[in-house]
């Protein structure tokens, strides 16, 4: 079976969140489950620089204001599609804004361009190579699914993947002329959106099938409190509307060989994590003793829950636990943060700032880990903090809810609990589990029942590849022969 993915992002080329992961992982996992899948991505500076460019397999002489060509690379064992299209790609910065952050004002052509390439991929445009299936990836790529649905490739199944629904790619009816599409796509059961052009939503309106990145994150969307004005529409599509969680990469996130530990460590040695925890503690300025180090790796924003974790820090020392925060993001957080860090010192530290090295630490050293999140369309660090024996503490939100077994007596005694999830997710709920988690820490045996456990689960990419194979199954079913 080959299936096309078309993304903006992808692991380790581009990378600004759990995306690229998903469309790094993804190919790998499914290799070696009969499905072929080529990835179409823009040519950024840094995807050009990564290979030597031949023979173009198509080209443009005009796509959205510029020359472009299609070039069939390998990198990084992908199999690549790289749009080359310098006027809209070939800039400094990110892939959607300038180095200060701002976004692009034409990222409406530069994905529009981006799907289109897609939709004609999936047309047949280049020769000796037809997808069975055309995967794309949130509103940059989402509007694939109506070039495809308005153009040649209206028979060839599609799926849209929405890692998350807050952004939209919503645009002003101004552009519509420009994207090539005919005029019956202005519509409301096209690509029209409350007077504009909405990208995310003709995606979910053209695709065959949908996914999120968790089941519970499935089902909360079609409310009006997490459909972010779209649950109308995903309730329309209800019946093809799919959950699936995210994997992990377990080679990169293995405690027993992780090059960033002081000690490595496996679920039958537990207490080497006590090395890990000493660099925690020394990191940090913690007191050492035997109170739980409870760590937050975190964005600090508000679908974090950043804010609610802030107002009542004084409530999680008085519980017993320790806090080691590590984030960046919201500058009146971080101030927050760091003056309760001045409050309680000896009890929490916090570093602000992104440091890969020192998050795999904190999971190999850390108690627990905090997860507060508004929503989470699937999430990760609790799926690390599983696999490394630091116990995650939750919200009962899209994927962590998914993941995480709570320790409820019935849970405790029957083996199965892998951590401590709360709700309603408010300052209360979150103290509350911080009191269940610091007994159940002054409790050896429950403790590492728990941390084991966890560390059982199989986080991996297969089995979540396992149910993209299904989906495509049941989409190719669907074709009209
Ligand atoms: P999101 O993609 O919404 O930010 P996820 O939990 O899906 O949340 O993924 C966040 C990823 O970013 C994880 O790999 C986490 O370890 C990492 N991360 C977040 N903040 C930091 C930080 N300050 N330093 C290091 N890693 C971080």
């Amino acid at each position: 079976m080959q299936v096309l993915s078309v993304t903006p992002e992808i692991f380790p080329l581009i990378k600004t969140g759990g995306l690229a992961d998903v469309t790094g992982a993804l190919p790998i996992a499914l290799a070696g489950k009969g499905v072929a899948m080529r990835t179409l991505i823009p040519g950024y500076p840094q995807v050009m620089a990564a290979f030597k460019k031949k023979k173009a397999v198509y080209q443009y002489p005009l796509l959205q204001g510029g020359k472009a060509s299609i070039h069939a690379v390998q990198i990084a064992g992908l199999d690549l599609f790289v749009l080359d299209a310098p006027h809209l790609f070939d800039r400094p910065g990110g892939p959607y804004g300038n180095a200060t952050g701002a976004d692009w004002p034409d990222n409406w052509r530069r994905f529009a361009a981006l799907s289109q390439v897609g939709g004609d991929i999936a047309g047949g445009a280049i020769s000796g190579y037809q997808p069975d299936i055309v995967h794309a990836h949130d509103w940059q790529s989402a509007m694939a699914l109506a070039y495809m649905r308005y153009g040649k490739a209206v028979g060839v199944p599609s799926l849209i993947t929405v890692h998350n629904l807050a952004f939209q790619g919503q645009f002003g009816a101004g552009i519509f002329g420009e994207l090539g599409l005919p005029g019956v796509a202005m519509a409301l059961d096209g690509v029209e959106y409350y007077g504009g052009v909405g990208y995310l939503k003709a995606g979910l309106q053209a695709a065959w099938a949908i996914t999120t990145v968790s089941p519970t994150y499935a089902q909360e969307i079609r409310s009006p409190e997490f459909g972010m004005g779209l649950d109308g529409l995903i309730n329309m599509r209800a019946i093809d509307l799919h959950g699936i969680v995210n994997g992990i990469d377990v080679d990169i996130w293995n405690p027993e060989t992780d090059k960033h530990l002081v000690a490595n460590y496996s679920a039958e040695t537990l207490a080497a994590r006590a090395k890990n925890r000493k660099a925690v503690e020394d990191r940090f300025n913690l007191e050492s003793d035997d109170s739980p180090i409870v760590c937050v790796v975190s964005r600090l924003t508000w679908q974090k829950g950043m804010d609610i974790l802030a107002a009542v820090v004084d409530g999680i020392v008085t519980a017993g636990a320790r806090l080691a925060i590590l984030g960046s993001g919201d500058a009146g957080l971080e101030g927050a943060l760091l003056a309760a860090a001045a409050r309680h010192r000896g009890r929490i530290g916090v570093v602000v700032g992104y440091d890969e090295a020192l998050s795999h630490i904190m999971q190999g050293g850390c108690d627990a880990i905090v997860i507060p999140s508004r929503f989470e369309p699937c999430g990760l660090t609790q799926l690390y903090g599983l696999r490394y024996g630091c116990v995650p503490v939750v919200a009962r939100t899209g994927g962590l809810a998914d993941t995480i077994i709570d320790a409820n007596e019935a849970a405790i005694s029957a083996g199965v609990a892998t951590g401590f999830q709360f709700a309603p997710n408010n300052g209360g709920a979150l103290v509350h589990a911080v009191h269940r988690l610091v007994s159940a820490h002054a409790n050896p045996a429950v403790w590492s029942s728990i941390q084991r456990q966890g560390m059982k689960a199989d986080v991996s990419w297969d089995r979540s590849a396992e149910k993209y194979v299904e989906l495509y199954r049941l989409l190719l079913s669907k074709r009209v022969a």
